[in-house]
């Protein structure tokens, strides 16, 4: 039922008594207007949002208050009404004028009395100033475009954000900062001077921030030099008279702040301006613990791929993963037509070790060898354990002479280590299989090779490097 439903029916003498007292402490504006669109009654409130004296409007044109006149006959004013439509219970956004000059959007309901001949009497506009939901709306879509945009890493989309921030508050400093301790980090910022910088420091007790943070919330104040704040160490030290900020959370802890704010003071932040805020805040915040997962999860599958490739006791290689680079590093000596030297390293008596000093001191001479190893190859050498106590080494680009210098300089420092697992010195000792890459070779056709090698040296005394049959003409 429209509202004015009940007035239906009266004389227009009637309305006239009765309508200001009923209108006239509602929060919406009301403006009566005759059939010629000449202004008979307004309340309080169209006098508040429009700037006039009720003088200065009635018997006024309803047109004065359009901010586009000649637009004021295209939307349903009183003028324009469709008297056969039934009227009363859309309402449309129309742009008004304030006396001041100012433009803003009122949501408007256009309703008519009729006369108990059915005529129209009065139209009723009821008008609410919707400037600020209109410019919050904007503000929201430009924030899901922002939020979701594909083209925008993290760090713009952060800085898109306080800008849409300083445009909407009105309040040109937007600052993301990082909070621990008593330090207060920025992290992204915009301002006029360009003087704020990430990784800038400030001494969190002596922001605004601290007040938001401390509490948790959305904390903002409009002119500070006119309230408590002006003691504040961040008045004293900056001037900054107004500020909007919310805190940060990450997961549930507290992050930092999205804060905004100028060295003018501003008009009263509405409810909106918290709320929007607060969005910002959260969004940054969600971010903030998506990407926090992302690293972890990026970070634990770097840590299984490290892991899967690794053998548990010496940190060296493990078979499979030197299979695989076996068969890439033949590939790319074919390609270039570079030397690839592959040797196959088997402890001498280990089981003697293990007999006579124990398990953990055979595992020990392992990780020794494999320390031995790390120290005196190049990065671009590979070692796997290939076995229990048997090792492969690929020596890409290396050359029989530089093979065999190598082998013997790591066989010497073995033997020279200084091993003595229970108290008394072990020596340790290797036999060695080297094998050049043939062009014809494969993995299994080459490791053979230095296995075969490897096998001579042990039935030829061990602790000595043989070369596969038929390397000794390639150096
Ligand atoms: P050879 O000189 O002929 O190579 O004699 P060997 O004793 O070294 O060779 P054999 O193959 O008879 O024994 C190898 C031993 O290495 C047997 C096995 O228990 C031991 N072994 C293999 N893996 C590990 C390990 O991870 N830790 C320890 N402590 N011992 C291991
Ligand atoms: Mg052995
Ligand atoms: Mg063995």
């Amino acid at each position: 039922m429209p509202l004015t439903s009940v007035f239906q029916g009266t004389s227009l003498s009637a309305l006239g008594g009765v309508l200001p007292f009923v209108f006239a402490n509602m929060d919406v504006a009301v403006i009566a207007a005759d059939s010629e669109q000449r202004i008979v009654m307004v309340n309080r409130k169209a006098c508040e949002i429009f700037g006039y004296d009720e003088a200065e409007l009635v018997g006024q044109k309803t047109r004065m208050l359009h901010a586009d006149p000649d637009e004021a006959t295209d939307f349903p004013s009183a003028g324009s009404i469709d008297t056969e439509a039934d009227p009363g219970d859309e309402t449309v956004v129309v742009h008004y004028r304030r006396k001041s000059g100012h433009a803003f959007d009122g949501e408007t309901l256009i309703s008519p009395i009729d006369s108990p001949e059915q005529e129209h009497l009065v139209f009723l506009t009821f008008i609410r100033d919707v400037t600020h939901r209109l410019v919050t709306e904007q503000t929201l879509s430009q924030l899901h475009a922002i939020t979701t945009s594909r083209e925008l890493n993290f760090d713009e989309r952060v800085d898109a954000i306080l800008r849409l921030g300083t445009e909407h508050f009105g309040l040109p400093i937007g600052i993301f900062s990082h909070i621990e301790g008593d330090t207060y980090t920025i992290v992204r910022a915009i301002d006029p001077d360009n003087a704020l910088h990430p990784g800038m420091t400030f001494r969190f007790a002596e922001t605004y921030c601290s007040q938001v943070f401390n509490v948790g919330d959305v904390r903002g104040f409009y002119h500070a030099s006119k309230s408590d704040i002006r003691t504040h160490p961040c008045y004293i030290n900056f001037q900054l008279e107004a500020y909007l900020g919310a805190t940060i959370f990450v997961d549930g802890e507290r992050y930092g702040t999205l804060n905004f704010s100028s060295p003018e003071p501003t008009s009263p932040f509405s409810n909106q301006d918290i709320e929007l805020v607060r969005l910002f805040a959260q969004w940054v915040g969600h971010e903030l613990a998506r990407r926090e997962d992302m690293q972890k999860l990026e970070q634990a599958r770097l840590e299984l791929e490290v892991l899967a490739r690794t053998d548990s006791l010496t940190g060296l290689f493990n078979r499979r993963y030197m299979e695989e680079r076996l068969n890439a590093e033949l590939d790319r000596s074919r390609r270039y037509g570079n030397a690839l030297a592959v040797a196959l390293l088997d402890f001498d008596h280990f089981k003697a070790i293990n007999d006579k000093h124990g398990h953990a001191a055979g595992d020990a001479a392992l990780e020794l060898f494999a320390d031995t190893v790390r120290e005196l190859t190049r990065t671009t050498d590979i070692t796997a354990r290939w076995g229990g106590e048997e090792f492969l080494m690929v020596l890409p680009e290396t050359d029989l002479e530089g093979a065999q210098n190598f082998l013997e300089r790591l066989a010497d420092n073995l033997r020279a280590a200084d091993f003595a697992p229970t108290g008394k010195p072990v020596e340790l000792t290797m036999s060695i299989g080297l094998a050049l890459a043939h062009s014809d070779d494969d993995r299994d056709t080459l490791v053979n090779r230095a296995d075969e090698a490897m096998y001579r040296a042990k039935t030829g005394g061990r602790d000595r490097i043989c070369l596969a049959v038929g390397d000794e003409v390639a150096g």
